[in-house]
């Protein structure tokens, strides 16, 4: 079996303009690149065309995603405005999340690169999936943009294979440093989508991801937010998939699992105050693979969202991606080293309280269908 690989150049033509960071650049702020520019991305394929990574995958082509598909999950308010600015010069989709003239042509093509790779997974034509889409998805809303997002891709990704080839749970994990806010709010009432999300506490949105947060009505308990503290490293990250992420997901027993893929929990990155290396996101990949393969049969999907260090970004890709595929090129990282060498990678007390209460709800998950049985 092999893995897929959704890639496109017109995903680096998604343009966020200038700004500080993502701080638009007026006042005293001299005009730079938008914190999310494609560099980090494209680097992540060119990197992978230099190991020859990428021909030991599948490569799967996008495509638009339709209105009808978008409609799944988003309000036909908010995609006319889309469209109505992408036909004029741009703007912002909402918070934080600019783009310009043909900005929504892209998003639809980032989504509906996300729906090919899901198709694929579910439809057995391969086993696992890398979407390395852009513009990213999970801070976006029903109604509006946020945090560089334009369109929710996991949620249209997941919705698209519950409607189209009966898929029923589906499970996802975000380890993406910001919280999943979007996927999370999609799923909110939903007992049949399990949302996991490890991110820094109270990172981005403001006041989102609370450990409190497990969902409402029928899907109260189906929401596992892990906001871990600034600084985290590796102990605490493999700490929570095993005691968080391994029990929920075999009590659950999804049919696909979805992963928001951030590379901004990363060591270098210039938004998240994380120590992550390569190393973990190769460590995370491989019980994530293994749950898929005991849970079911190998369907994993993973969705590319933040990771803004451009010279970074792409060794951390590459293991996922390279442990996805069982391949072996296993090229030096030269920053892992660097990375695992720092202090403050064995997990501490005050990481361990956060951990052990998410664990606590993540033993009481059960799959919908044994609740309403018993
Ligand atoms: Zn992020």
């Amino acid at each position: 079996m092999t893995t897929g690989f959704v890639c496109h150049e017109r995903y680096m033509w998604h343009d966020t303009g200038s700004a500080g960071l993502f701080v638009p650049s007026t006042g005293y702020i001299q005009p730079a690149s938008h914190v999310e520019h494609p560099e980090s991305k494209r680097r992540i394929r060119n990197l992978m065309e230099v190991t020859g990574l990428i021909e030991r995958l599948e490569i799967i082509q996008p495509r638009s995603a339709t209105r009808e598909e978008v409609l799944r999950y988003h309000t036909a308010d908010y995609i006319d405005r889309l469209e109505a600015m992408s036909e004029a010069d741009g703007g912002d989709a909402g918070i934080g999340t600019p783009f310009a003239h043909g900005g929504f042509e892209i998003a639809l093509l980032s989504a509906g690169g996300v729906l090919a790779a899901a198709e694929a997974v579910v439809d057995g034509k391969v086993e696992n999936a890398y979407a390395l889409v852009r513009p990213p998805g999970h801070h976006a809303e029903a109604d509006m943009g946020k945090g560089f997002c334009l369109l929710a891709n996991a949620v249209l990704g997941i919705r698209h294979v519950q409607a189209t080839r009966g898929v029923g749970r589906v499970a996802v994990v975000d380890y993406d440093v910001h919280h999943g806010n979007g996927t999370e709010h999609a799923f909110y009432d939903d007992p049949n989508v399990l949302t996991i999300s490890l991110h820094q506490d109270n990172c981005f949105p403001p006041d989102s991801g609370a450990l409190e947060d497990t969902g409402r009505a029928a899907g109260k308990g189906y929401n596992i937010n892990v906001p871990l503290p600034p600084g985290s490293g590796r102990d605490a990250y493999l700490t929570a998939i095993e005691r968080v992420v391994v029990p929920a997901l075999t009590a659950f027993r999804p049919d696909l699992i979805v992963v928001p893929s951030g590379f901004d929990a990363g060591g270098f990155d210039p938004l998240g105050r994380m120590m992550l290396s390569s190393d973990t996101y190769r460590s995370m990949t491989a019980t994530l693979k293994r749950l898929a393969r005991e849970l079911c049969e190998g369907r994993l999907l993973f969705t590319h969202e933040g990771g803004y260090s451009a010279v970074h970004v792409p060794f951390c890709a590459h293991a996922v991606i390279e442990e996805l595929a069982d391949a072996e090129t296993r090229i030096e990282d030269p920053f892992a080293p660097i990375l695992n060498g720092m202090g403050g990678h064995q997990l501490y007390q005050h990481q361990e309280v956060v951990i052990d209460t998410a664990a606590r709800l993540a033993a009481e998950v059960r799959p919908a269908s044994e609740l309403s049985a018993v």
